[in-house]
């Protein structure tokens, strides 16, 4: 190879690599101008009212604007997000953003949906105006389809009292989400996000599981817990709703055959309830037979820890036509207890006993008969008390719990009694013997409410009928 020849080929080298350089350098430049065009250039997309995104080098919008059913109500959806456009252009500061190369940010979306005749609109506003995270903006409109208006939760309640019980539940359902996320919310943060005035429930939806009420970040707890939903059951509220609730599926699965009996031929019979607490126990079982042979009804009064680990028991009782009433999850003294732990008390063991026989009680014993207002508006249940105390878990004694039934008992009487012990069991049986001789019968409590005509009334409490 001679000297022309090579440098002729290091000059083809230098030509094709200069191509290339020179290719990459125009590729840039256009992608720099097409990308520099498409910041600066404003969108406004599709259909002009409901669609609209802009997006320039230094903010973009994007939002969705959903169809309302209402005229008025689409009005006001307009109104709102023109309010927060206002707002995110307002809080946009050119020149830092010049400097900053900030890409500041509003984006509006919606969920709509349909239940029970109400279309529910919810917008989510998102805002970045620089600091550390987004600003959230929640609204929701409600839609009456049938009466052709725009309503509110209160609107959905028979009374406008009832605002108090909804607003007390979202606050146990909270702190039980709470618990659940291991987050250890500040309670009164969450008390007053979940006070009853209609500012804090202004995002809520009704669907087949019950009341969903959404609370957006900041109004229960701090941004880092983001939104917090939670659904009050129906079997909660479905007294205080004005619209017929759905029928729980969950409850048709579990079906025990009942042995009850028509009260009807008890009435005017001198009828003692047989009451106990404590239980279900390794004494229960024997409690049960004795009382099938007899065909007498009782009432327990069971600890929900108790019945978690006996659900046979419970089972046998409902279905021998026993009434299962809950004595609170762990037998604490309700009125040493926060309002939520009075709360968790009530609603596992009602939650336990559901799952186990397909009902919730509806019958409470309070631990020690320790009870007062305040505690029944939590529980919301009937509160049985005794008027005859055998004593029974003091004496441990067959004949000290027979003579103590004896020298008691009388018609409409409250029997306290406790299935842990042989002797509380083989007193009662000997008592209930010498009773029935005399007349009586044995009832569960509902059996005697109904015997006796008495209307049930869960601000009262009850020491016989
Ligand atoms: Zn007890």
């Amino acid at each position: 190879m001679n000297r022309k020849n090579i440098r002729n080929r290091k000059k083809r080298k230098l030509n094709i690599r200069g191509k290339i350089c020179l290719l990459v350098l125009i590729l840039i430049i256009v992608s720099l101008v097409v990308t520099k065009n498409k910041k600066q250039t404003e969108i406004t997309s599709l259909n002009e009212n409901k669609h609209i995104i802009e997006v320039t080098d230094t903010y973009s919008i994007k939002i969705d604007i959903p169809d309302s059913k209402d005229e008025n109500i689409e009005k006001e959806i307009k109104e709102w997000v023109d309010a927060r456009k206002t707002e995110f252009m307002q809080s946009i500061d050119n020149e830092l953003l010049k400097e900053k190369q900030m890409q500041y940010e509003l984006v509006i979306n919606y969920e709509q949906s349909e239940y029970n005749n109400i279309q529910s609109t919810h917008l989510v506003s998102y805002m970045y105006t620089g600091g550390n995270h987004y600003l959230r903006d929640d609204q929701s409109y409600y839609y009456d389809l049938v009466n052709n208006k725009e309503v509110v939760l209160t609107d959905f309640l028979k009374d406008k009292n009832n605002f108090k019980k909804i607003a007390q539940l979202s606050y146990f359902e909270v702190m039980e989400e709470s618990e659940k996320r291991k987050s250890n919310l500040d309670e009164n943060w969450v008390k007053d996000g979940t006070e009853a005035n209609i500012e804090n429930y202004e995002n809520f939806e009704f669907n087949d599981e019950g009341l969903n009420v959404l609370f957006p970040p900041y109004q229960v707890a701090p941004w880092s817990e983001g939104e917090i939903k939670v659904v009050i059951p129906y079997d909660k509220i479905k007294d205080i709703i004005n619209f017929e609730v759905p029928e729980n599926k969950e409850n048709e699965v579990i079906k025990i055959e009942r042995n009850t009996r028509d009260v009807e031929n008890l009435k005017g019979k001198k009828v003692i309830a047989v009451t106990f607490d404590d239980g279900p126990s390794n004494k229960t079982e024997y409690l049960l037979q004795e009382l099938e042979k007899e065909d007498w009804k009782v009432t327990f009064f069971v600890l929900g820890s108790r019945a978690k680990e006996y659900p046979e028991l419970i089972k046998k009782m409902y279905k021998d036509g026993h009434e299962i009433g809950s004595h609170t999850y762990s037998h604490l003294n309700l009125k040493n207890l926060s309002d939520y732990e009075i709360y968790k008390e009530i609603n596992n063991t009602n939650k336990i006993i559901e799952e186990t026989i397909g009902i919730k009680p509806q019958y409470l014993r309070p631990p020690y008969g320790n009870t007062n207002d305040h505690i029944k508006e939590i529980a919301d249940m009937t509160t049985i008390l005794w008027n005859v105390d055998t004593l029974d878990w003091k004496s441990r004694n067959e004949d000290a719990v027979y003579k103590e039934i004896m020298k008691n008992a009388s018609d409409g009487s409250i029997i306290l009694l406790h299935d842990l012990y042989q002797t509380s069991i083989d007193g009662a049986i000997k008592a209930m013997k010498e009773l029935e001789k005399q007349g009586y019968e044995f009832v569960t409590i509902d059996e005697m409410f109904k015997i006796k005509g008495e209307e049930i009334d869960k601000n009262k409490s009850y020491f016989n009928l």
